[in-house]
């Protein structure tokens, strides 16, 4: 299927690795010209290096900084010469119990998951109005619906960003103008943060992280992680011509793990 994005550009926020990168590739596949943003300028330089030979014809533009920083987000705003399509994201917050979080530890996460891709979307959803298309990706997490206690910092700020983005997708000024917000909610992936967090669980239980591992296998249905490919593929329909009249929602990509109808 054509998703008809040729030519397009986006900004696809921390995409050195892991489902940012996965995004970025599928983005690049189409066509599309990509402002890829890290903090680590090595691994970025990397990617690019990567993305670029997947499609000759698309421009892949780097830019190294934290984006949950104003200079951050200004510089790769910069950097793309009109964002039609948006993919916020960045590191999810540390686990931990909620009785050793302080003001500090939440104005953190708030800032990374929250409120940088609002300050994003705020920077570029009128644009994308004006010129009649724009498609805004987020990338929260399956804890979104299926909180899990030792996320307590992830669930509360992803938690703010969905409410935000339920109400401002169905404005008529964005959605009668072929702008759509949606979310991607990801259970677990073969990624960098994944291979972090159960070498956590390991050290926390005392198992060897291979069990750890499979035994958080065995707990998804479809008995394997996904990869940033897939996801990477579910973020390009999004973005695609096609799914202009999808928006609010809210997708879980879990290979089954959620285990309710709806
Ligand atoms: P990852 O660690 O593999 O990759 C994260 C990428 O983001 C890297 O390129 C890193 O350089 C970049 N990055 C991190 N913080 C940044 C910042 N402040 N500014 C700029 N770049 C930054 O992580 P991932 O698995 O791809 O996860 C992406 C997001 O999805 C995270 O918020 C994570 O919590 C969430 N998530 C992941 C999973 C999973 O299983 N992988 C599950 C649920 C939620």
């Amino acid at each position: 299927m054509d998703l008809g994005i040729t030519g397009k550009w986006a900004l696809v926020c921390a995409a050195s690795k892991g489902l940012g990168r996965g995004c970025a590739a599928a983005l690049v596949q189409e066509g599309v010209h990509v402002v890829i943003t890290a903090r680590g300028e090595e691994a970025l330089r990397h990617a690019a290096v990567e993305l670029k030979a997947l499609n000759r014809a698309s421009s892949v533009r780097t830019v190294v900084g934290d984006i949950t920083t104003p200079e951050g987000r200004a510089a790769a705003l910069a950097a793309c010469p009109q964002v039609d399509i948006l993919v916020t994201n960045a590191g999810g917050p540390p686990p931990g119990d909620f009785r050793q979080w302080d003001r500090d530890a939440w104005i953190a996460a708030l800032d990374a998951n929250m409120l940088t891709p609002i300050e994003l979307i705020r920077a570029t959803v009128d644009a994308m109005a004006d010129r009649g298309f724009g498609r805004v990706i987020n990338i929260t997490s399956a804890a979104v619906k299926a909180p899990n206690d030792i996320l307590g910092l992830s669930n509360g700020a992803r938690s703010g960003l969905t409410g935000f983005v339920a109400g401002i997708a169905r404005q008529p000024r964005l959605a009668g103008r072929n702008v759509t917000i949606n979310n991607l909610l990801p259970g677990p992936f073969d990624t960098d943060r994944l291979r972090t967090t159960l070498a956590g669980a390991a050290a926390r239980s005392g198992q060897p992280v291979e069990a750890v591992a499979e035994q958080r296998r065995k707990g998804v249905p479809a008995q394997r992680f996904g990869t940033p490919e897939e996801f990477g593929a579910a973020c390009a329909f999004l973005a695609s011509q096609q799914a202009g009249f999808i928006t609010g929602q809210n997708w879980l990509i879990d290979g089954g793990g959620f285990p309710g109808t709806f």
